[in-house]
């Protein structure tokens, strides 16, 4: 048995290696994604090798976002994300989201209902973040659901966006720890599904940030509503 300092100190070990390994991946990585794109402007968009180093791109992207957000669990434990501020549009940002997600995923239909009309002082990115992998886990989680439905309204001090989906759903036991570092739910459904249970950690360290609450209404077999709540000062 490992006593509190010992285990403290191997949490410890473990979080500087993956502090490590995140930073010392992401150079190489920037590194291939420049040559990659350098060779695509002399082939040009035709022919097999360009579409080889199409498919290059698409995996190299994968992994980049991976090890992002592997620089983002080690950035929030050791003190917190960078955030800056801007004026965002929400509408247009969730606009922007849904029609590229929209262009990649095939399989699924995505509707946005309403608008929130508000500009929100924030960080463009990290509210993408947000966005992003509640879409992506909504259709990642829904296979044969055709339909993931994003509702958006505002009330006096908050806007309220709701991502729903008809999917596999998350047993009510796993509700709560699905926002925990590396949590992924241990349904045998969810096994085909790949992922290191790192999106909603961060998810909801960012609408902490901005002083939001994320929840989660689910119903196994039938589908999940994430609601992010994010207050806003009208003007
Ligand atoms: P992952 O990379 O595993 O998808 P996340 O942190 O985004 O990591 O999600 C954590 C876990 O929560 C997932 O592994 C999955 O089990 C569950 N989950 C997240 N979104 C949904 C959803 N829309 N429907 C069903 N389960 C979900």
């Amino acid at each position: 048995m490992l006593d509190n300092s010992a285990r403290k100190e191997l949490e410890q070990r473990k979080d500087d290696f993956i502090s490590m390994a995140s930073h010392e991946l992401r150079n190489p990585l920037t590194a291939l994604k420049l040559q990659t794109t350098l060779l695509h402007r002399q082939l040009g968009k035709q022919g097999l090798q360009a579409s080889a180093l199409s498919s290059m791109e698409t995996q190299i992207n994968k992994v980049t976002r991976l090890v992002e957000e592997l620089l983002d669990v080690s950035k929030i434990k050791a003190g917190g994300l960078e955030y800056v501020r801007e004026s965002v549009d929400l509408d247009a940002l969730l606009g922007e989201i849904v029609s590229t997600m929209q262009q990649t995923h095939l399989s699924h239909r995505i509707q946005v209902h309403g608008a929130v009309q508000t500009n929100l002082m924030a960080d463009r990115d990290r509210l993408g973040q947000v966005f992003t992998n509640l879409i992506s886990n909504a259709i990642k989680y829904s296979p044969g659901a055709e339909t993931v439905e994003i509702d958006l309204s505002t009330s006096e001090n908050a806007v309220t966006i709701r991502v729903k989906d008809y999917g596999l759903g998350i047993p009510r036991e796993q509700r709560d720890k699905i926002f925990d570092r590396f949590y992924r739910v241990t349904d045998p459904k969810q096994k085909a599904t790949h992922g290191l249970g790192m999106g909603l950690y961060i998810v909801a360290e960012i609408v902490k940030h901005y002083g939001g609450t994320i929840t989660v209404e689910s119903e196994p077999g039938k589908g999940s509503t994430f609601q992010v709540m994010l207050p806003c000062k009208r003007t």
